[in-house]
């Protein structure tokens, strides 16, 4: 495994450069930067894009409109969008449900969606977790009950992030109440507007609606817009990450979160004191570390070797230094970084913090979700000492 990149790689470096110094909306990009809201329509512009040249969907195969890249290239790729500030395109969409649809759907639902996705004309939201539903979520009880052509769905789902914005949803329901938990469960797409659909907010200890709850009241769904057989949604929902799974170590935003600690330390003129050299040494070295054990695990998938439960550490570690992080921007910018987003001003001149302190508490809180969404910290450390350490 090597970290230097070799001649074809650093060519592609610069392709992809020129192509963000060409086509990246500086304003887009300042928003990112600084962690301020991304209009839909801003996010949307990118995504086509990045189509446009072929490199929106870097995971799905060749004929579906991806790139056929290795991981390690993907990698690669993922560092310099986030190094140079360009938005993340929609995860729900592009690593969940579209590798699902690929793998499960039938010609029509790929023909249908699949273009759709590529151009940001959908925008999905997620709905797996209910109120009594969550780690344990082969748990679930929101009912799909089977009527003629169509199921009528009843219950509510909670945590839907994106919700409020999302054209359709992909959801775990139940299709069979008696038969074994994880083997009683189906995955329906539907479209968000379909009557009967509530969607209420709830928001994040940074008064931002983080998520919602999505409320199901008789709602019919057409039985063809079922992926998968009925009752084997768990087997879908299992696959959905495919290779995903191994991309969830945050290497680069935390790359991208620790050159602003680093441009933001310099800006504001500060002086490093040992204290301060220690710890900004000890993430550099805790990310060099979550770096060379993600490049591993991706060039061992690339040459055909097994990657099992490894993923969970990178994923453990990379939603731990990213909130290290945020910790340590927070205490350099001290009491500027309260504004939290810009609602506490001055009467007349704006924002108390510069802008670029402005949204730092407000990332602060926001990633402190990293250490549940995608699967808690306590669960992934059942699974490392299980699959990995096998204890
Ligand atoms: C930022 C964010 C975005 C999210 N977005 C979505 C979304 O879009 N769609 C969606 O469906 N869901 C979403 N979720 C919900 C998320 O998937 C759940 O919160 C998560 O699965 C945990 O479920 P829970 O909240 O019910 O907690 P619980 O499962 O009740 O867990 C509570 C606590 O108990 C611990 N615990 C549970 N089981 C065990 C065990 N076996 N051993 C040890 N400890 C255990 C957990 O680690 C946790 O600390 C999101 C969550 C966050 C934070």
């Amino acid at each position: 495994m090597r970290f230097q990149l070799d001649a074809e790689e650093r060519e592609f470096e610069s392709q992809v450069e020129a192509f963000i110094q060409a086509e990246l909306d500086p304003e887009l990009q300042r928003r990112v930067a600084l962690s301020l809201e991304v209009p839909r329509a801003m996010r949307d512009d990118w995504t086509r894009k990045l189509n446009q040249v072929g490199w929106v969907a870097p995971n799905w195969p060749v004929e579906y409109g991806g790139t056929g890249w290795s991981m390690r290239r993907r990698h690669q790729f993922e560092v310099l969008m986030r190094k140079h500030h360009a938005p993340e395109t929609q995860g729900f969409g592009f690593n969940m449900v579209g590798p699902a649809i690929i793998k499960y759907g039938s010609e029509a639902q790929k023909a249908y969606y699949l273009p759709k996705i590529r151009s940001a004309e959908i925008q999905w939201c997620q709905g797996y977790s209910e109120p009594g539903a969550g780690s344990d979520l082969a748990g679930l009880s929101t009912r799909a009950e089977i009527q003629g052509d169509h199921y009528c769905i009843n219950g509510s789902k909670i945590w839907t992030s994106g919700a409020e914005q999302a054209d359709h949803i992909f959801l775990l329901v139940r299709t069979d109440p008696d038969a074994k938990k994880q083997l009683g469960i189906s995955f329906l797409l539907l479209r968000m507007d379909s009557p009967g659909i509530t969607v209420e907010p709830l928001l994040a200890f940074n008064g931002k609606r983080l998520w919602n709850q999505v409320f199901f009241d008789d709602v019919r769904v057409p039985r063809e817009d079922r992926l998968g057989e009925e009752n084997a949604g768990w087997t879908v929902a299992k696959n959905l990450l495919g290779n995903e799974r191994l991309m969830v170590s945050r290497v680069a935003e935390n790359k991208r979160v620790l050159s602003r600690v680093k441009a933001l330390f310099d800006e504001l003129g500060l002086e490093a004191d040992d204290q301060f050299k220690k710890r900004l040494g000890t993430i550099e070295i805790r990310l060099a570390s979550l770096e060379s054990m993600a490049l591993r695990l991706l060039s061992k998938f690339d040459q055909g070797g097994h990657v099992g439960a490894e993923p969970s550490m990178l994923k453990l570690q990379g939603s731990q230094l990213i909130q290290a992080q945020d910790q340590l921007l927070f205490e350099i910018v001290q009491y500027y970084g309260l504004p939290v987003d810009g609602t506490l001003r001055r009467e007349s001149s704006g924002p108390i913090g510069s802008p670029e302190t402005e949204m730092i508490a407000s990332a602060l809180f926001h990633h402190r979700g990293y250490t549940i969404a995608g699967g808690a910290s306590e669960i992934q450390k059942n699974i490392i000492a299980q699959q990995v350490l096998g204890l």
